[in-house]
């Protein structure tokens, strides 16, 4: 799970902007402005149902973290939380 759905920067960050789009999902900011210290992006391969490979992309730790449970879905209220 990646730990920026719980985080004040969420949509104001450009890193989980960069994982916005390796998931190919909507920007919760077209155009972030904070710059997060030292994000570290864990990558899985993922076998998908079809035989077809995939990539997982997540924050599994940052020097920026700042806890804010529940912000994603506070944002996005209708929507399923990101795997
Ligand atoms: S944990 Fe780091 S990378 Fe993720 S939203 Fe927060 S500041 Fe950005």
């Amino acid at each position: 799970m990646c730990i920026c759905v719980d985080c004040h920067w969420i949509n104001r960050c450009q890193a989980y902007h960069a994982v916005e789009r390796q998931h190919g999902v909507p920007h919760l900011n077209p155009r972030p402005t904070f710059q997060p210290e030292r994000p570290k992006v864990h990558v899985q391969i993922r076998e998908l149902p079809d035989g077809a490979v995939g990539l997982e992309w997540d924050v599994r730790a940052c020097d920026s973290f700042a806890p804010d449970p529940g912000h994603w879905r506070r944002l996005r209220p209708n929507e399923a939380l990101p795997a």
